[in-house]
């Protein structure tokens, strides 16, 4: 790896910790401090499952479905196509029609949700661009390993039934939201996505990486 760019894509917990309307917010609190005179420093963390750079399991939209510590590791490492998107609303499959994905690999949407700075922005906007049911539709028939996007959720926001998380969930396709593709060239790479390995869980936290 020592000569391979490498792209962090995670977000910052904290300072960039958009909180999705309705989810337990994240916090860290002090529980000892050096200055203080304690031994160390220690901090305790509540959050949703669902905060900052994180993965979606199926269990997470389906009764039945698997669970995040259910998927074997190497699930997690995969070759992933950057696709720039300029639609301002949606992902619609006229930009994908001649995008060149193979089987099981990752697709990540970079969308002006990474250029223009909102995922890096500390307040929720409920305009962020999403996966239409179209789109959401070309991943499945062209067996995308995962499916990636520029923001908190891959959902248009007050969608009440939630048929794009669904459809994803349904066909055993991990949901990776919440990266920040800013800097990353359209192009080809291997994504590394690390979920935490909690048991039963809906989804997880992630640092997710990129290298050309
Ligand atoms: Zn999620």
């Amino acid at each position: 790896m020592a000569n391979r760019k490498l792209y962090d894509i995670s977000v910052l917990l904290g300072d960039e910790s958009i909180v999705y309307p309705g989810d337990t917010p994240y916090r860290r609190t002090m529980v000892q401090t050096l200055e203080s005179g304690d031994d160390c420093n220690l901090s305790g963390i509540t959050m949703s499952a669902h905060a900052g750079t994180h993965l979606d399991a199926p269990y997470h939209f389906l009764k039945n479905g698997k669970t995040i510590d259910q998927f074997p590791v190497e699930k997690f490492i995969l070759s992933a196509r950057v696709v720039p998107i300029q639609n301002c609303v949606a992902i619609e499959p006229v930009e994908l029609e001649n995008v060149d994905v193979r089987p099981g690999e990752a697709v990540l949407f970079k969308t002006r949700n990474s250029t223009e700075g909102r995922i890096e922005n500390d307040v929720f906007q409920e305009n962020f661009v999403y996966l239409s049911a179209k789109g959401a539709d070309w991943c499945v028939h062209n067996g995308i390993g995962l499916v990636g996007i520029d923001y908190l959720s891959i959902e248009r926001f007050g969608s009440k039934n939630f048929t794009i998380h669904r459809k994803i969930l349904a066909n055993d396709i991990p949901i990776l939201e919440g990266i920040n593709l800013k800097s990353v060239p359209e192009g080809r790479y291997t994504l590394y996505c690390f979920p935490l390995k909690i048991k039963g869980g809906d989804g997880a936290p992630v640092r997710a990486v990129l290298t050309a």
